[in-house]
């Protein structure tokens, strides 16, 4: 059975070349994954968007609608760091539904990836961080709602602290949070999840690494999940514009291979998105965020 490939060709934004964030990474990213040999174990999936009524299962209905009508403050979209358009609206209403389309997909075939999602830093009622609305928690909370699942993890790798996933699930108690990150990042409010890892500036691979094991080795004896989504950031990484870690591109590719091979051993389906990375060399990060895609093909 082919690996079903989430994407739309409508995740585009139209950002200046040198802001954080590339506008068009979700679409070159598919492009380049499309070119390589490994690629024909994918087949692409698509979906529509959510009804933002749909999104109350994770945020507050009034940030909900003005986001949707434009009218948050100039503060809230500040946080938030995207300029309002109809494009960043359409991507906000996708990416939930691509993540949620993952996960089910997944729960079908043992693994499906997303070329968007990650959107961890939006909180139930704010957006933060490149972030509108939460695609994690959004999944997570829809597979329980339509019953198709139980229990979730949510497995955050992003350099970033997951707090907004944290702020949305922690009364959840089916819904396990890690997230693995670097201890320098502030985010907008202290959050603690089911398991958070703070690592120093400058870990490198295999304090990286040997760290992951732990925390999979906690969550293992702790909790049990039906599906696992995986948030695989490639700020990680120690060319990474936003990341202080010093973790090489070799350490990224063990990195996903531990957490898929874990989980593919027993049988526990994993949805993949793609998370943050961020510089100025759009071919490099684009080739560390094509890892994860590459990890999937050679393990299923
Ligand atoms: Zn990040």
């Amino acid at each position: 059975m082919k690996i079903p490939l989430i994407h739309s060709p409508s995740y585009e934004l139209e950002l200046q070349d040198t802001h954080k964030v590339m506008g068009n990474k979700s679409t070159t990213l598919y492009d380049a994954i499309s070119a390589t040999q490994w690629s024909e174990k994918f087949k692409t999936v698509t979906c529509n968007g959510v009804a933002p009524k749909d999104l109350t299962l994770a945020h507050d209905e009034n940030y909900i609608d003005r986001f949707v009508n434009n009218h948050l403050s100039s503060s809230e979209m500040k946080l938030i760091n995207l300029p309002w358009s109809t494009q960043l609206l359409h991507r906000s209403l996708l990416t939930p539904a691509g993540t949620f389309e993952a996960a089910k997909s997944a729960l079908k075939t043992g693994v499906a990836c997303h070329t968007a999602g990650g959107s961890h830093h939006a909180y139930r009622s704010f957006g933060y961080g490149f972030c509108v609305f939460n695609d994690m928690a959004y999944a997570a909370l829809r597979l329980q709602q339509e019953k198709l699942v139980r229990r979730v993890l949510i497995l955050d790798c992003d350099v970033h602290q997951g707090d907004g996933t944290i702020d949305i699930c922690k009364n959840n108690p089916d819904i396990f949070t890690c997230s693995i990150h670097g201890g320098q990042y502030i985010g907008p409010k202290r959050m603690l999840g089911s398991l958070d890892v703070a690592l120093p500036d400058g870990t490198g691979d295999a304090q990286y690494l040997s760290k992951l094991r732990d925390a999979i080795d906690v969550i293992s004896n702790n909790f049990l999940p039906d599906i696992v989504i995986y948030d695989a950031g490639v700020d990680v990484h120690l060319n990474d514009r936003l990341g202080r870690l010093n973790i090489t591109s070799d350490g990224i590719i063990a990195r996903d291979l531990l957490v898929l091979s874990f989980f593919q051993e027993r049988k526990i389906p994993v949805a993949t998105v793609i998370g943050g990375g961020y510089g100025l060399d759009r071919t490099e990060l684009i080739n560390r965020h094509m890892l994860v895609f590459e990890a999937v093909a050679k393990l299923y």
